[in-house]
Parts: structure tokens; C-alpha cells; sequence
């Protein structure tokens, strides 16, 4: 493999990726197989943190849409996201490898508090950071999380593994004419409505010179390849 072209990198794991093929939940081979990339990334020597989303538990919206408090919704899904990522901490951990969880949602019996000192700390460490509950308000999502803590840590990108190999055009699932693009700038994906990320987390890495990398969560050793600039993903650029 060849160097990797970031030196700090924000990956941003949907709720979805740790599901694998059950239809909700945890499932612990999935946990195991994103660690395992994880771990093979991070010792090419890039810096990585993780945003790890909670959809594949509890979604705030999905509770509001039936008429109840969104605000309470949101609560639980900001806790949902903290049991992913202990989750994916004892994986870690099960392996030896040092990692810190710093959650923007106040839960001091299971896990840290997210602080930008500690966060500082952990990253100088070495640590694999977990950056989990989210931005800790509710009305966010994990992918504008993904963007505040991009900013925070100093990442250079965000890489948001997908059901799919890049951007496209149009959901390629469902339209056999759908386009995939290489390369694209973040106004592309505000003007074309290219759903990948909600409207603000695009604004906030596209005003915090932050790249977003597309790329497949279901090809084994994908993430250490896109680093290094090779497999297949689309890479959104702030400077072209
Ligand atoms: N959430 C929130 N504030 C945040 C991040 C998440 O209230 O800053 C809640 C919201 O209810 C959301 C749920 O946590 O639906 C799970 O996050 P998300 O849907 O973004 O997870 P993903 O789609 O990445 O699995």
C-alpha cells in the first residue's frame, strides 16, 4: 500500500454500517469488521477520529412524525448513538488498541465528556478518538456532528462510508441511469440537492476547508485504500 494522502481524518460511521443484515441493532461481526479497517487505516500512521451515527437503534424524528416531543426523540437518539460507540470502544479495546469516547451528550458513568482539552489530550495520545451523542442538541444529526468535530479536531476530511461507492446522481439502487462523479465541490451538493449529507453539515465543512470522501462500507480494507488514494470514492474538494 502507499502513503496516505491525509494526516488527520474525521470518519463518519453511519448508525447503519454496524447493523449488517439485521434490521436493527447491533450485530457484533459487523462491529468486529469496522474495527478491523479502523485499526489497519490508523496504523498507515493518519490520525482518525469517529463520529458514529444511532439510526440503526432510534431516530428523534421517526418518534415526532407520530406526534411525539421531537426534543425527547432526539434525547434518545443521542443516547442510541452512545451505545454504538461503546460498542465500538470494547472492540477497540478487546484488541489492545488506546481509545478515548467523548461524548457532546453528558453521560460521566459510561464515558468522558466531549471537551476540546480532552479531546486535544486524546489526539496527542495517539488514541483512536470516539466522538459520540452527537453535537449533545437536539435537531442535529450525527452528519453535522461529523462536521462540528471535523472542525475541532483538525481533520483535514470527512470520510462518510456509504451503501455505495461514491456520489451519484440519483439513488443507483433504484435508477439504472444514475451518474457517479469523481470529484465534486461542496456547492455542488447544495445546488444539486445530492443527498449524502444534510444542507448544514456540508455548509460547515465547506466553510471550514474541510474535504468529504465518499466511499463503500461493504469492501473489506476500502477506507486504508481511499487514504491512499486508491479504491473507488468520490472526493468532494474545498480547495480545487
Ligand atoms: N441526534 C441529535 N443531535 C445530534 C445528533 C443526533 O438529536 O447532534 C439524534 C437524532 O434524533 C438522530 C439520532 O440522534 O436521528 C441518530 O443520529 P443519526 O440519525 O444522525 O444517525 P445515523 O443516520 O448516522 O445512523
Amino acid at each position: 500500500m502507499s502513503k496516505p494522502q491525509f494526516t488527520r481524518i474525521l470518519y463518519k460511521i453511519s448508525g447503519e454500517a454496524l447493523m449488517g443484515q439485521q434490521a436493527f441493532g447491533i450485530d457484533p461481526n459487523k462491529v468486529e469488521s469496522v474495527v478491523t479497517d479502523i485499526v489497519e487505516a490508523a496504523a498507515l500512521g493518519t490520525s482518525i477520529a469517529l463520529v458514529v451515527g444511532g439510526g440503526n437503534i432510534f431516530r428523534g424524528v421517526s418518534l415526532a412524525s407520530k406526534g411525539a416531543d421531537r426534543v425527547t426523540g432526539d434525547h434518545m437518539g443521542m443516547m442510541a448513538i452512545v451505545m454504538n460507540a461503546l460498542a465500538l470502544r470494547m472492540e477497540f479495546e478487546k484488541r489492545g488498541t488506546k481509545v478515548t469516547v467523548l461524548s457532546g451528550l453528558e453521560v460521566p458513568q459510561v464515558c468522558e465528556s466531549f471537551t476540546q482539552r480532552g479531546m486535544v489530550e486524546a489526539r496527542d495520545r495517539g488514541d483512536i478518538i470516539i466522538f459520540a451523542g452527537g453535537t449533545g442538541n437536539p435537531y442535529f444529526t450525527s452528519d453535522t456532528a461529523a462536521a462540528l468535530r471535523a472542525a475541532e479536531f483538525g481533520a483535514d476530511a470527512i470520510f462518510k462510508g456509504t451503501q455505495v461507492d461514491g456520489i451519484y446522481s440519483a439513488d443507483p439502487k433504484k435508477d439504472k441511469d444514475a451518474i457517479r462523479y469523481e470529484q465534486l465541490e461542496h456547492r455542488d451538493l447544495l445546488e444539486q440537492q445530492l443527498e449524502i449529507m444534510d444542507a448544514s453539515a456540508v455548509a460547515l465543512a465547506r466553510d471550514n476547508d474541510i474535504d468529504l470522501v465518499v466511499f463503500s462500507i461493504h469492501e473489506t480494507g476500502e477506507l486504508a485504500r481511499v487514504l491512499c488514494g486508491q479504491g473507488r470514492s468520490t472526493r468532494v474538494r474545498a480547495k480545487v
